[in-house]
């Protein structure tokens, strides 16, 4: 892959966030080089983190929308888009979880008719709904990317796989459409992978970009109230020792079928079974 063919990107994330812990490496690396980088949120979900005292939804949520414009400009973001899915996680207007396992039917049903519901249908129906799909298709129309990176469909994270399986199927319709759109899954965020998840492309970052992403990571205090010390430096150094440089971020290439299914073609089951034995890819600073 030569990132100097790289115009235009965008990159996705669940939630405000997402791009700067699990794609701000490579987003610095990308803008600093002269590239045009858009930012995604698709997902409304109004948490914040332990010990930050929000206590209505609404508010909850532009907080971190703001959050995410400070992040994304310390990226160097050309445009930032808030789609507006709806969460998997049901939260009512003062910003309570409405988890139906662990609470009484009364109390359930007192919740669900409290919910809050925020913009387009949720993120794990999306691709059902028309409106949903001709946000991403009217976007990657817009600005012809040549690169999308995405997160993986085997994320543990409810919001997480629903979005990388949404991208990943509205990206293979339009490449079946003809459009050659080029897709990588970053790592699994929050309670790991629901399978392995092995990087095989590395693109090797340099201490600044490494910098900034740390810089962008600490825009989000109602994410980590108490801040994340080094974060930046210790996922690099990690990423980069598998690819044998000092600094780099991980991706794997798409996968699955082009239809949305593993089980038609050939192919597809020899990528599947061959994905773990793949070689890697370094893609060096100067390249
Ligand atoms: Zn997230």
């Amino acid at each position: 892959m030569k990132l100097d063919n790289i115009k235009t990107f965008i990159s996705i994330g669940a939630h405000c966030d997402d791009v700067e812990y699990r794609t701000g490496g490579l987003f610095s690396r990308l803008t600093r080089q002269g590239a045009r980088g858009v930012y995604v949120v698709m997902v409304e979900n109004p948490y914040v983190g332990s010990g930050y005292i929000i206590k209505d939804a609404a508010t909850a949520l532009a907080t971190r929308r703001a959050e995410s414009l400070k992040g994304a400009a310390q990226l160097g973001a050309a445009r930032v888009e808030f789609f507006g899915f709806k969460s998997y996680y049901l939260h009512t207007p003062d910003r309570q979880t409405v988890f139906p396992a662990f609470r009484s039917r009364e109390e359930t049903i007192a919740m669900a008719n409290e919910v809050t519901w925020y913009g387009l249908p949720p993120v794990q129906n999306a691709y059902l709904f028309p409106e949903c799909v001709a946000r991403l298709v009217n976007l990657i129309t817009e600005e012809k990317p040549d690169l999308i990176l995405n997160h993986t469909p085997n994320d543990r994270h409810p919001d997480h796989y629903s979005v990388g399986r949404f991208v990943e199927l509205v990206t293979n319709d339009l490449n079946n459409a003809g459009a050659n759109l080029t897709q990588l899954h970053r790592e699994p965020g929050s309670g790991g992978s629901m399978g392995g998840w092995r990087p095989t492309i590395f693109f090797e970052l340099s201490a600044a970009d490494v910098e900034r992403q740390q810089r962008a990571m600490e825009c989000f205090p109602s994410q980590f109230p108490g801040g994340l010390k080094g974060y930046a430096e210790r996922r690099a150094r990690a990423f980069g020792k598998l690819a044998g440089v000092t600094f780099a971020e991980g991706y794997t290439a798409s996968g699955g079928g082009a239809d949305g299914s593993w089980s038609r073609y050939d192919h597809e089951w020899e990528r599947c079974v061959a994905m773990p034995a793949d070689p890697i890819t370094v893609i060096p600073l100067n390249a």
